[in-house]
C-alpha cells in the first residue's frame, strides 16, 4: 500500500485522489493536495463531462475535520469547463459546496456538534475560532434551508420568547402535530405575526389550519382570526394557569406590603407553595396553607379559588365546563380581591376560547416542551446577541427540517 493510499484510507476520502501531502509542524496542519476522482471535469448542474477551458489561477483551500490534533486542509485549483447545456462553468467539486470554504464532512460534524454542545465547545473540537464557526454555521444552515417550504400545517401554536438577556422578543410558530418549529420572527406584535401569514403560507394552506393555540395576547388572537377564519382558536392552558397564579401572587404581595413584624414572618416562603398543583402537595404544605385560614384570610381565599379552578381542566363536556366557569367567576367576584376580579375580566372576555379547550384538548404543551429545549440552547450559549444566530440554533435543534440529514450520506462521518 502506498502512503497516498494509506492516507486516503485513513481519512476515509472516497471518490477523491490525494496527489501529495505535507505536514506543517509549526501550525499542526496537514495539507493535502487533492483531485476529484476520474479527473473530474464534471458540470455541477448536469454532472456531464465538459471540455477544459483553463485551470483557475488561484489555489483554493477547504477545511476538513481535524484528525489526531492536526487541522486538515484540502488544496486544489479547480478548472473551468464548457458544458453543452450550461456553458462556461467551474467544474463540480465533489467534496464541498461549490463556493464553500469547508468540506461537506466538516459541515456535518459542525451541525452535529452544535446540536449537542455549546458553540464554544464545538469550535474547540473543530479547531476554528468561535466567530468563524457561527458564520459558517449560518451559511450552511441558510443554504440547506433555502427553498424549504412549510407543508401540511394543521395545528399551529404561536408563542413568544426572549433573547439577548431578555431585552428583545421573537415570535415562534410551531407545528403542534409534528412538534417542531416552522418559523421564527423578530418582535412580538401584530406586524411580526402578519409577516408569517403573508409570506410563508398560501391561501390554501391558511384554510387548511384547523386548530390554533396561543396566549392571551390580542395581537396573536387577532392575527389568527383574520388570517385563518376556519381555525378554532384555543387559549393555551399553560398561560391561563400562569395568569391565575399571577393574580394569587398579587394578593400575596399586597398582604406582604401591609403586614409587618411577626405577621410578615408568617408569610415568608409562601410563594411557591401557593402555586403548587394540589396533586403535588405534601401533607406538610397542605397544613401550612390551611393554617392561612386563621393567619391571613385574603391569601387563603385567593388560594382556595385557585385550587377550585383546577377542576375546570377535568371536565369532558363543554356545557358542564361552562356551568362550572359561571359558578367560579361569581365566587371570584364576590371575593373582593382586586387581582382576582381582573383575572375574571380576562376570563370572561375569552370565555368561548377557553371552553373550546374542553372539546379539543389542544394545548401548547408541545410548544412549551420545545420552548424548554430552546431555553436550554439559549442558556448553553449564555444568550444570543442577534436573532439570526438564535434562529439558526432553533432550526438546528427543533426545526421542521432535519438539517444534518441533508448532507450527502457518504460525508456523514465524524
Ligand atoms: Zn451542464
Amino acid at each position: 500500500m502506498t502512503v497516498n493510499k494509506f492516507i486516503r484510507k485513513l481519512l476515509n476520502l472516497k471518490g477523491l485522489f490525494v496527489s501529495s501531502f505535507k505536514f506543517y509542524m509549526r501550525y499542526r496542519q496537514l495539507i493535502l493536495w487533492v483531485k476529484p476522482h476520474k479527473n473530474g471535469c464534471l458540470c455541477p448542474h448536469c454532472k456531464r463531462r465538459g471540455r477544459i477551458v483553463r485551470t483557475m489561477p488561484e489555489i483554493r483551500e477547504w477545511r476538513d475535520i481535524p484528525i489526531c490534533g492536526w487541522s486538515v486542509f484540502f488544496r486544489y485549483c479547480p478548472r473551468e469547463i464548457i458544458c453543452h447545456t450550461h456553458g462556461r462553468v467551474q467544474e463540480d467539486i465533489p467534496w464541498a459546496e461549490s463556493y464553500g470554504r469547508v468540506t461537506y464532512r466538516f459541515e456535518y460534524a459542525m451541525l452535529v456538534y452544535c446540536q449537542l454542545m455549546a458553540q464554544k465547545a464545538a469550535s474547540k473540537l473543530l479547531h476554528i475560532p468561535k466567530s468563524t464557526l457561527s458564520d459558517q454555521l449560518h451559511r450552511t444552515i441558510t443554504r440547506i434551508r433555502d427553498g424549504h417550504r412549510i407543508r401540511g400545517l394543521k395545528s399551529i401554536g404561536i408563542d413568544e420568547i426572549s433573547y439577548c438577556k431578555g431585552h428583545k422578543y421573537a415570535t415562534i410558530v410551531y407545528d403542534l402535530d409534528r412538534s417542531c418549529v416552522v418559523w421564527v420572527g423578530q418582535g412580538k406584535g401584530r406586524e411580526t405575526i402578519d409577516v408569517f401569514f403573508n409570506t410563508m403560507l398560501s391561501d390554501y394552506q391558511k384554510s387548511q389550519i384547523k386548530w390554533a393555540s396561543c396566549d392571551m395576547s390580542a395581537a396573536y388572537i387577532g392575527a389568527i382570526e383574520d388570517h385563518c377564519p376556519d381555525a378554532t382558536l384555543v387559549l393555551d392552558r399553560f398561560h391561563i394557569v400562569k395568569a391565575l397564579n399571577g393574580a394569587v401572587d398579587e394578593v400575596r404581595k399586597e398582604e406582604w406590603r401591609k403586614a409587618s413584624g411577626d405577621k410578615r414572618k408568617a408569610l415568608k416562603g409562601l410563594r411557591w407553595l401557593l402555586f403548587m398543583h394540589s396533586s403535588n402537595r405534601s401533607k406538610k404544605t397542605s397544613r401550612i396553607l390551611n393554617a392561612l385560614r386563621k393567619g391571613n384570610r385574603r391569601i387563603h381565599r385567593a388560594w382556595v379559588l385557585k385550587d377550585e379552578f383546577e377542576q375546570f381542566w377535568e371536565y369532558k363536556a363543554p356545557w358542564a365546563a361552562k356551568k362550572f366557569l359561571k359558578r367560579w367567576t361569581t365566587a371570584a367576584l364576590k371575593s373582593r380581591l382586586e387581582p382576582m376580579r381582573d383575572f375574571v375580566k380576562t376570563l370572561r372576555k375569552h370565555m368561548h376560547r377557553i371552553i373550546s379547550f374542553i372539546a379539543s384538548r389542544l394545548t401548547n404543551a408541545v410548544a412549551e416542551g420545545l420552548n424548554r429545549v430552546i431555553r436550554i440552547v439559549k442558556n448553553r450559549a449564555s444568550g444570543f446577541r442577534s436573532l439570526p444566530a438564535f434562529t439558526d440554533m432553533i432550526f438546528l435543534t427543533v426545526g421542521d427540517l432535519d438539517i444534518p440529514a441533508q448532507i450527502p450520506l457518504k460525508f456523514r462521518t465524524i
